[in-house]
């Protein structure tokens, strides 16, 4: 067998060949919706758009190499891959997720499919038992997502799919916000993993794609059957822009897990700063699983000025000059946000604040620029 590259070479070499037409070192965007034949039937592996495009091919293998798995699905989001994912399903079917789930996740689980008759189960993953006690014969999926937003609480990966594995459930791993550089779930004993692209894989802020990566054939093929039948695909060039964003996946994660710690650290020992929620401080509760599960800890970072409440939180956002305030995670610029009011607004103020998203709560996505530069930016902020 032919040894398996590292990460660093698989984000830039991983499943590509050269073209084989004027040997372009990228992937030529093939903007096209369908393919000449010569006689019905009679095309070179290419009909129509929707079903493959070649850029799009070149895109699927790249994610399934850094993924170390067998295949790889694009689709025009992420949502609109974990829709896929749902449609493996049908009515009666109960799935297991997590409670602290992406806002959009539980509106796609609760305002669509509920609707189409499949029953969710919201538990803390991190409570073993909890997981055994909704478990039944019509359990069919159980859906993770490690580390959580806003905060930063780590599952573990191993131990739900044991139980997965026993009951013979699918087990689905979001892993948009640790990214294939920190965490490869498929390894872990997962049978599908999914990433919002738009974030670490594409990492530059300027495309909305989602994926999913399977080992097993039979999943593969069941899935590749929904992304041409429901056709939730994205175009060649989105395809074009996550390869181009992938190339440079390994250097940027290790900028971002770099300046996460500086911050991190930095956050932690502000005399300014009330509570910091980031998975490589030792004293986070789920340290050791981080520890075990993930190659490093990232650049998403939540923590809680000392004495604050809602306005003077808004007031040190307003203060950030380069962290900009906006929705989404994982580009290179720094971004900052407040779950309260943007990301989890939808949930009861009740229910946010029993899992921990206070008004005064503010999460961070830590960009690569200079480390000293961002901390500057955070001090004057706070001390403003
Ligand atoms: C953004 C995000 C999604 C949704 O992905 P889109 O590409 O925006 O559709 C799903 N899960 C997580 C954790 C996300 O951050």
């Amino acid at each position: 067998m032919k040894k398996k590259m590292h990460f660093n070479s698989r984000v830039i070499h991983g499943g590509q060949k050269l073209d084989e037409s004027f040997g372009a070192v990228m992937p030529p965007i093939y903007q096209t919706s369908t393919y000449a034949q010569t006689t019905p039937g009679g095309h070179k592996g290419y009909e129509y758009s929707r079903t493959h495009n070649p850029t799009r091919t070149a895109l699927e293998n790249a994610l399934a190499s850094i993924e170390s798995g067998k295949h790889g699905l694009a689709f025009g989001s992420g949502l609109a891959a974990m829709d896929a994912v749902l449609k493996l399903l049908k009515p009666g079917d109960e799935i297991i997720a997590t409670h602290d789930l992406y806002g959009g996740s539980y509106r796609l689980f609760t305002k669509i499919f509920e609707i189409f008759d499949l029953k969710f189960h919201f538990v803390d993953l991190q409570n073993i038992n909890e997981i055994e006690s909704k478990v039944n014969k019509k359990t069919k999926l159980i859906w993770v997502e490690t580390p959580t937003n806003p905060m930063m609480n780590i599952v573990d990966i191993q131990a739900v799919s044991n139980i997965s594995q026993s009951n013979s459930i699918l087990l689905a791993v979001d892993n948009t916000f640790a990214s294939p550089y920190l965490q490869n779930p498929l390894l872990l004993g997962a049978d599908i993993v999914m990433h919002s692209a738009t974030k670490y894989i594409a990492g530059h802020s300027d495309v909305i794609l989602g994926a999913l990566i399977v080992n097993s054939d039979d999943l593969e093929e069941r899935l590749r059957f929904i992304q041409n039948a429901s056709g939730a695909v994205p175009g060649p060039m989105d395809c074009f822009l996550t390869l181009r964003g992938i190339k440079t996946l390994a250097v940027r994660m290790e900028r971002h897990c770099y300046n996460g710690k500086k911050i991190a650290e930095f956050l932690n020992k502000s005399p300014l700063i009330e509570k910091v929620y980031w998975p490589g401080l030792i004293d986070h509760p789920n340290h050791l699983i981080a520890k075990k599960q993930m190659n490093d800890f990232g650049g998403m970072i939540s923590f809680i000025p000392k004495g604050s409440n809602y306005e003077n939180a808004i007031k040190i956002i307003e203060n950030l000059k380069i962290f900009t305030l906006a929705e989404s995670l994982g580009g290179v610029e720094s971004l900052s946000g407040h779950p309260a009011s943007m990301t989890h607004a939808s949930i009861p103020k009740k229910i946010r604040e029993k899992s921990g998203v206070l008004d005064s709560l503010i999460r961070l996505s830590v960009g690569i620029e200079d480390s000293q530069d961002l901390i500057d930016d955070i001090e004057q902020a706070v001390n403003h």
